[in-house]
Parts: C-alpha cells; structure tokens; sequence
C-alpha cells in the first residue's frame, strides 16, 4: 500500500519569492480571511514591514504579532490572542524560533501555514518539527507542515553570516544522521525508510556537489542550502520522525542544551556533534570525511568557538545516548574518561580555536 505525505502546496525559493504572497495561487485562499502574522525583533520586523507593504492585505483582517522567545507561556499567550482575533491564517515571518512558534500556533489553531525565512539556520523551515522551551529547556514538537514557504533570497542575501553557517551544519548532520540509522536498522533497533534516507542523503550530496564548484555565487550557495534544507524537511515528513536528519550529532546538541547552557546556535552545535560522530563512526565504518567542508564553510571546528570547555564536551559527549530514545553510534562505545579525552585530542587537535575562513567572503557580516 502506498503512503501520503505532507508537503507544502507552495513552494518558492527564489528572488522576490514574497511576492507570490500577492499571486493568485495563495492570494485566492487567503483573502477575506483573518491573518495573524507572527514575527521576531527588530530585523525581522524590518522584513515583515516590506511583506506587508506589498501584499494588499484587508487591514481589518490582519494583525501582528511579536515574539521574543520560544517558551511555552509566550506560546500559549499568542494562541490565545489568535483564538480571541478569529485568526483563520498564521503567516510566520523570521528566523527558526519565529517559524517554529508560527508551526505550533497554527498547528494548535488548525489553521494554515504560511513561512517567509528570513535566515536559513536550520531544517525548520520546512519541516514538521518544531523546538520550543519547556522550563528553560528545548523540546522538539511534532506539528503540520507549512500550507506554503516563500524562500526569498532578496532576503536571505542579508542575513547574518552566522545563521547560515549554522544551516550549513544542520544539513551536514544528514551524513552523520543516515549513518546512524542504518546503523539503528541493522541493529534492529529501528526501521529504515528507504525512500526518506535517499531524500535526505540527496538534499546534502545536492549541497556538497555545489560547493566544490570554484565559480560559485554566493547567492547561488544561498539557493542550493535552502533547497537542500527543505528537502531535510520533507524527508522527515516521509519518515514520520527527525530520524532522516537527526542522529548522534542531535542528541550532543541536546546535551549541549540541557547540561551546558545551550550556548550557541542549533546548526553550529550540531556542526561540533558531527565531528564527534563522524570520528566514532569512522572507527566502526565507511563514513565521508566532512572535515573539508567545514573549512571551506567556515564551520566552527572546535568546542572553544562556541564557548564551551573540554569538560562541557566530555560531559555532553556522556549525556547524549540517554537524551532520548534513539539508537546511534554513540551506544556502540562505552566511553572512559581516557578514552573521551583520547576523542577530543584527536577530533579538536588543533588545540586552540580554529575559526576557519570561509570560501565563500563569508566574513564581517
Ligand atoms: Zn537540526
């Protein structure tokens, strides 16, 4: 028997992609309906002030709101002005969190979603995942898949260096991720689907394969990324899990988050947790060497970039196998202090920090 999947009814990455906002193909289904856009700070609003003034949106129809974090209390604060406002459509304009808080509400109101990214950090733009604060600590939630995302990349041109890096490091974690779940299966300790495992190896080889070419744009890196992390999303819409994208190097960052203070970006501590993974899975595998890319992207290569100490690593390196359910190659060793702090010389030998230049001119924004 065959399966149905979730995937957006609209998809555009592209140059001025906000204004299928205003085409016919999305405008039909909201128009005369009540719109809460959700949004973030001060940047984001710049970008939600744009959206809207090119979008003939009913003013009556519409309002904005702001949010400053993920945690549970402002969730439910902005599901209950949404509730109060008759909200119909939840359009999400911002970073991961803000599109993260966008799925929940419109998941909870059973509302369609609408995403415009303005940064690429993480697989979060379309995906039917989200992460929010439970008591000052991260949660994933299961929620809907976005009725539309409009990828931008007029926008994601000037967003922040760093929140791409960090999107890069996300999708690298597909390697580490399929690794482990192939892993996982041969265990039997998990079912692998076929076809969620080559969507989410062909997002990241689709990436890998783009960034060797010498000639390449930035704009063009932008692209392919967004491109790549959308098919992240919809390969863990086909798996039914975040397994497709997420294994060893997830479960470090959530170590990170819950023991360390959660000190950097998702995608960046997901980067350090794919050199540790990447290390371990070498010893009992075939796994690519991911270490190029990291420099030729600028990917943070040592815990000291993300201003963690060697005891937080080992410490998080211990607590990851027991963050949640999920086999990886992290339960195929019983690490000992020796040999974790054997791992971390040979991983981050560098000794001190290791901020590598990016190919790219990533630098100074
Ligand atoms: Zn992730």
């Amino acid at each position: 028997m065959s399966k149905s999947i979730d995937i957006p009814a609209h998809l555009r990455i592209e140059r001025g992609a906000i204004h299928h906002l205003s085409s016919p193909d999305i405008y039909s289904w909201i128009k005369g309906r009540k719109i809460t856009v959700i949004t973030g700070n001060s940047q984001t609003r710049t970008v939600t002030d744009k959206v809207l003034e090119q979008v003939p949106f009913d003013p009556l129809l519409y309002h904005i709101l702001h949010c400053h974090d993920n945690s549970l209390d402002v969730i439910n604060q902005l599901e209950r002005q949404c509730l109060e406002s008759g909200t119909e459509v939840i359009i999400g304009i911002g970073g991961g969190k803000v599109l993260d808080i966008a799925k929940v509400v419109g998941t909870r109101l059973k509302a369609p979603i609408i995403l415009l990214p303005t940064a690429i950090s993480s697989d979060a733009i379309c995906s039917p995942v989200a992460v929010i604060k439970l008591k000052d600590k991260k949660t994933s939630l299961g929620v809907s898949m976005p009725k539309a995302v409009l990828i931008d990349l007029d926008i994601l041109v000037s967003s922040p260096n760093r929140l791409c890096i960090a999107g890069f490091g996300d999708l690298l974690s597909n390697k580490t991720a399929i690794f482990d779940w192939k892993l996982a299966h041969q265990a039997n300790k998990d079912t692998m689907d076929t076809f969620a495992s080559l969507m989410a190896n062909n997002a990241v080889e689709a990436f890998l394969n783009v960034i060797n070419n010498q000639s390449l744009s930035e704009e063009t890196l932008l692209r392919v990324s967004a491109e790549s992390l959308v098919m992240s999303g919809i390969a863990m819409s086909v798996a039914g899990s975040s397994r497709p994208c997420s294994g060893a190097e997830h479960l470090i960052s959530h170590a990170l988050d819950y023991y360390c203070g959660g000190k950097a970006l998702h995608g960046e501590q997901v980067a350090l947790g794919v050199l540790i993974a990447q290390y371990l899975q070498k010893e009992y595998g075939n796994q690519e060497d991911l270490t190029p890319a990291f420099q030729q992207l600028g990917l943070p290569m040592h815990f000291k970039d993300l201003g963690y100490t060697k005891e937080e690593i080992k410490l998080a390196i211990s607590k990851a196998p027991n963050m949640r359910n999920r086999y990886t190659i992290l339960n195929e060793f019983s690490l000992n202090d020796k040999q974790l702090n054997q791992l971390i010389h040979d991983v981050f030998e560098f000794g001190e920090t290791s901020k590598a230049k990016t190919a790219f001119g990533f630098t100074g924004r």
